[in-house]
């Protein structure tokens, strides 16, 4: 299974992408996207782990006395289950959001990648189907003037 969208990673690990084209392909995005990505994160991803904090506040009482152990710890615990539970959230909407427009962006860079799944589709037609998810490419490969402007 991967996981590496845990940590941002949205492409295929055989792909070698050099590091100023992924930064021209997040700028892309992040200008494609726009506001609404920020819309996004602050009333679809960030609400559950806010309002899970919130409720240590009053959950962290009842843990400390039912275990025995201090205010301090019992909040640090809860904080930590609330992380563990909520990040793997949280990076799955975003990426739900992030990698479609991120994948096409390097694909109008020239990165030979599937638009859909991420694969590498180097060494065979880039714009045709992906042998991975069978899925055809929208966007050309290498169609800048798709970003320009
Ligand atoms: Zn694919």
């Amino acid at each position: 299974m991967d996981c590496r969208w845990l940590f941002g990673e949205y492409t295929d690990p055989d792909l070698d992408i050099p590091k100023d084209v992924k930064a021209r392909a997040i700028k892309v995005t992040n200008r494609y996207l726009g506001p609404s990505l920020w819309f996004y994160i602050l009333f679809v991803i960030a609400p559950p782990p806010v309002i899970a904090m919130g409720l240590t506040r009053v959950a962290d009482d009842w843990l400390a006395g039912r275990l025995g152990i201090s205010l301090n710890a019992a909040s640090l615990t809860l904080s930590i289950v609330i992380v563990l539970l909520t990040w793997p959230w949280a990076t799955w909407m975003y990426q739900c959001v992030y990698t479609p427009p991120y994948r096409r962006a390097l694909r109008t860079l020239g990165v030979p990648i599937c638009e859909r799944c991420g694969y590498a589709l180097e060494g065979i037609d880039p714009n045709g189907a992906c042998p991975e998810c069978g899925k055809g490419q929208e966007s050309p490969i290498g169609d800048s003037t798709q970003i320009e402007g």
